[in-house]
This record gives C-alpha cells, structure tokens and sequence, in this order.
C-alpha cells in the first residue's frame, strides 16, 4: 500500500477518481478530470495519495449500491489518519440514491449529480466547511467548452447527447440524467479534431439514444458525417442507437462514409410485442426484424450486438421462448443479458415482480448458453477470412501477442511483430476462433481502407422503423 506523502501539501490539491458503470459514465469521468485539472487539482492513482477521493457511480444495475456503500467505508478508514480528506459521490447513483446513501454513508463530503460537475471546484471548497448535495438536474447542460481529460488511447468516446426522453419501463436514466440535448455539432466536431492531433484513431460517439441527436437543423446523420470529415481519425462508431430512430438517413450515411464501421449495437430488450409493450419501447419485433433486414441489406459485413433483459414484469415463458426464437432468427454476433431487477422511480417499479428469481436465473442461463453457441457459430465462419485490425496493445493473453478490433468490433489476438504498435491499422487473417475473440495471423502490415469500399444505396432501400 502506498503511504502517504506530506510533501504534497505544497503541491496541487491531489484527486483520486474511481468509475462504475457504463461508457457514458467513463466518459464524465474524463469531464470531471478537466474541469477539476483546469481549476489546479492533479489526478493520482492510488487513494492514499489523494486529498480528495471521488466515486464516479451507475444506478442501473442491481446490487450496485451495496458495492458502492461497501467502497466508500473501505475509504473512509484513510480519514482516521487524514481528517482533511474530502470524500464524494457522483454520478447517477448520487441523483438518484441520495437520501439513502446520506444516511449509509455519514462520511460522505459530497453528492454531485451529472449536470453539476461545472461547479465541483466551488462545491470540494464548500465542503471543506460542510457536507454539499447538489443533484440539480439541468436541460441546457452539454458541457461545451469543457476540454476533457482522455486516457492515452487509439480509441476515444465523445459524448454528443445527454440525457433520454424515452421513458422505458424499466430505466432509470430520464430521472437520473435528465432529459435528452445534445452538444452543438460545432463543439463535437472541434474535440474530435482535438483527438485527431493526439493520433487517437478511432472515435465512438456516444448518447443514451444517440441517434435521436438533433442540434437545430443537423441531425445524427449530417453529425456523422461531420466527424466522419475530420482528417486523422480513420474510424468512426456511435452507441447506443434505439431502433425507433434508426432512420433511412442515419443507414444510408452509414453505408456510405467508409469510416463509419459495420457495428451496431442495437438494444431489442425483448423478442416478445407483449413484453416491448410493457416496456414502453416503442416498436414491435417485427419492426425491428426488418430494420435489422435493412441494416444487412445496406450494409452486408455488418455486426449486430444488442442487449435483452429476462423476466421483466409479466413475462411468461411463452413471451421467453420468442425472445429466445428472435435470437436464433437475427444470429446476433453478441448479447448483453441482463435478469430484470426493478429500479425505484421507473414507470414499472409499482408493477412489481411476476417471475420469481429462480426462474429469472434459469432464463437468464439458457438465453446466454444460446447466446455463446450463436456468437461461436458466427465466429468461426470469419476462418480464413481477412479483416483490417486497428491495434490497440498487448493482448491480455498470451506471450508476445498483440489485440486489437476489426471493423465489426471483435476482438482479435495476433503475434507481436517488430514495428507494429498501438495505432497501427494492420490486415489479419483469422485462423482461428471462440465465442468472444479471433485468433489471427498478420497478413499485412498495414491495411487498405478500414473496411469495403461502400457500394450505393438509395433511399428507397432503407427506412426506418
Ligand atoms: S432509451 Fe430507454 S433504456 Fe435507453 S436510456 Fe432511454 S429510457 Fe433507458
């Protein structure tokens, strides 16, 4: 363990910053870093060094909470030797748990919602005196002009749109993070410009509903293709789309600008029309079936993935076995397979629960062994096939192995050869494979263009759902 320094006294006030949670989260991680960097304060690595520590936290998942209560006593112990230290809370959790975890947590200096990160330097002064709450939810919100702090890396996410005006059941998100606005094209386009001149290679652009984006005139698809200009960057995704506003536009810019990749994640939730009804999503799965024929049809090498929640209230196992059936019938590349567990606030909350644990935890195990034999079917017919890899660094696995993405967002391990580093975009034959990663061979070392060259597509061929 580290100990703790005196001598930082006399530097600048040092912060510790832990995230949870989803990439919406890391990426207010990175604005808290800037706007807390830029008002003098340094980041560190270890909380024992830090005068301030703070939880960048999610609401979303279950036992959530408890983690977070059980982080932030651990924490608290470094003030026994430290009274100075200050200790805060942010993020979704602090929105929407406050209360709670005011009373859990009497060592807590700071809860800060995600709109209030502006004034985090003012607040850590006031909480010098007192304990500060600031949840206050703001529509204007963007932080435009914000420069964030960004790790070192061949990719980076920026945020274009905050909050979600959706409403779904089952999330909390609308009451945590507020309604939808997005960020002026003009401030997305400058800090992907700024990311461009760090050699960061690939941006993915990042919102609740992040197709839904509308700034004045421009929409999500006139936005893409505004990044997609920027010189520097060679790929380009977004996260996550919902399909009620996947539109002919946003398919036909995607089949279009080669630096757009062929990868979706495209949340269905439920195969079940019942089910989706419940959940307030908006489609029926026979739309989504033919937005997913439109996606292929205009874009042939394109990975889908999508997230699927088991047992919500008033599921059955009939409206399972559709989901299940769905599955099969669109061969997702992967899945995000979550059991439902009901969020204080949320529309479906009073509903309660109709399906009883085990037999969540039974769905929730046969729609994943399903998942992993699709996505290892799907995998080993890439054998023999050749893609262009953008390396990102040494593959977790394996001596002097490198990994790194294709265009469809899988991973792929190859051997470490001299020259090739993170940033290098190299051509990868794939030799072999498993339900979550491709074991390749370096063909080339540098690739032709980051994926096929797009073929026309009209607007008749596509609309959306
Ligand atoms: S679209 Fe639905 S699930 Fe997604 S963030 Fe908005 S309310 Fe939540």
């Amino acid at each position: 363990m580290t100990s703790f320094d005196p001598s930082r006294q006399a530097a600048r006030p040092a912060v510790y910053l832990e995230t949870y949670g989803c990439q919406m989260n890391a990426a207010d991680s990175q604005l808290v870093m800037g706007i807390l960097r830029r008002a003098g304060y340094q980041r560190v690595e270890q909380p024992e060094q830090a005068d301030v520590i703070l939880l960048n936290t999610c609401a979303i998942r279950e036992h959530a909470e408890e983690r977070v209560l059980g982080r932030l006593s651990d924490l608290a112990r470094l003030r026994s030797r430290r009274p100075e230290l200050k200790l805060g809370l942010l993020g979704c959790m602090a929105q929407h748990k406050r209360q709670a975890l005011l009373k859990k947590a009497p060592h807590l200096d700071l809860v800060a919602g995600p709109d209030t990160y502006c004034r985090l330097p003012q607040m850590l002064r006031q909480a010098s005196f007192d304990p500060i709450v600031d949840v206050q939810l703001n529509r204007d919100e963007t932080y435009a002009g914000v420069v964030p702090e960004y790790e070192h890396a061949v990719r980076a996410y920026v945020t274009v749109m905050r909050g979600c005006d959706e409403f779904c059941a089952f999330c909390v998100v609308p009451y945590v993070r507020g309604r939808e606005r997005g960020v002026l094209p003009g401030a997305v386009v400058d800090e992907v410009r700024a990311l461009a001149r760090r050699e960061v290679r690939e941006v993915v652009l990042l919102g609740q509903t992040v197709n839904a984006y509308r700034h004045d005139a421009v929409d999500f698809g006139e936005l893409l293709r505004m990044v997609c200009a920027v010189d520097g960057i060679e790929r380009v995704r977004f996260t996550s789309p919902h399909p009620r506003f996947m539109s002919a536009s946003i398919i036909e810019v995607m089949a279009a600008e080669p630096k757009v990749q062929p990868y979706l994640h495209l949340p269905v939730q439920s195969g079940s029309d019942r089910v989706l009804q419940a959940m307030a999503r908006g489609y029926r799965v026979d739309e989504y079936r033919a937005l997913v024929d439109r996606l292929r049809t205009a874009l042939p090498e394109l990975a889908l993935s999508t997230d699927i929640i088991v047992g919500f209230h008033g599921e059955d196992e009939g409206d399972f076995e559709e989901t299940l059936a769905l599955m099969r019938e669109v061969s997702f590349d992967s899945a995000f397979i979550f059991k439902y567990s009901r969020r204080e606030h949320t529309k479906a909350y009073k509903l309660g629960d109709t399906v009883s644990e085990a037999e969540k935890a039974g769905r929730l195990c046969a729609a994943i062994a399903l998942q992993e034999a699709i996505s290892l079917a799907r995998n080993q017919r890439l054998i023999g096939r050749q893609f262009s890899v953008l390396t990102e660094g040494a593959a977790r696995r394996g001596n002097r192995m490198l990994s790194g993405k294709t265009p469809q967002f899988k991973t792929a391990v190859f051997p470490a050869t001299h020259g090739v580093g993170p940033g290098d975009t190299v051509l990868v034959r794939v030799e072999s494979a498993t339900s979550h990663s491709l074991g390749a061979a370096l063909a080339q070392t540098r690739a032709g263009p980051p994926h096929a060259p797009p073929r026309e597509v009209s607007r008749a061929d596509v609309s959306g759902v």
